[in-house]
């Protein structure tokens, strides 16, 4: 039964208060924002109890899940058919569904009806016709947390810290792997975080 499912993962301890979840508990195809790299998506997204999050390209809807334990609310928007279905699954799975609001449809577009966030994260699809529509949506205070992996949009990042402030932010993660007989440093692609306040 899929509401036992996430707690019978954690054996009988329960699930860690911290944020950065193992990726096993989640539903997902490969496209997810890795354990150490949502740690801190979260900690620059500094949820509070009551707050309302756009999760934009949300994939498996790990953040939106992250972000509803820490008391709040969310918003997954999933371009994909298939990944909003995890989604669901996810927040079901998290005793969350009544505080994940799954959309399946694409960004900017599907955001037009939705109430204006207190945080937006944007993990896919982000080019400047979004990040416009999304910045002109926010009310003032309201943060912004942008992750990249291709240089394309790191450029963009880039741009935009120079435009607005905020934070750009490189993390390079490598995993010990084996090698031969030894082992060596296996690097993950590194993840350029942008974090903005409106
Ligand atoms: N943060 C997610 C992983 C995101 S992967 C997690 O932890 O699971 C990026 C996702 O963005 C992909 O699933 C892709 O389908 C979606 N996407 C890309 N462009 C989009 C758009 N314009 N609107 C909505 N979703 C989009």
């Amino acid at each position: 039964d899929l509401v036992a499912v996430a707690v019978l993962a954690m054996g009988t301890q329960g699930i860690p208060r911290s944020s950065g979840l193992p990726d096993d508990l989640f539903v997902h195809d490969g496209q997810i924002t890795k354990q150490p790299v949502r740690a801190l998506a979260l900690s620059t997204l500094a949820p509070r109890p009551g707050e309302r999050l756009w999760d934009i390209g949300a994939g498996s809807g790990s953040i939106s899940v992250e972000w509803a334990l820490c008391g709040g609310a969310a918003t997954a928007v999933e371009a994909r058919e298939d990944r909003a279905a995890n989604i669901r699954k996810n927040a079901a799975a998290f005793g969350l569904a009544h505080r994940i609001g799954v959309i399946a449809g694409t960004a900017p577009e599907a955001l037009a009806a939705l109430e204006p966030p207190d945080a937006v994260f944007i993990g896919g699809g982000l080019d400047r016709a979004m990040f416009d529509a999304i910045w002109s949506r926010l009310s003032l205070g309201a943060r912004l947390v942008a992750h990249s992996v291709t240089l394309e949009t790191e450029a963009l990042l880039g741009e935009l810290h120079q435009r607005h402030g905020g934070e750009l932010m490189r993390v390079e993660i490598a995993y010990a792997a084996p090698l031969g007989r030894y082992r060596s440093w296996e690097a993950a692609r590194p993840v350029v975080q942008w974090s903005a306040v409106r």
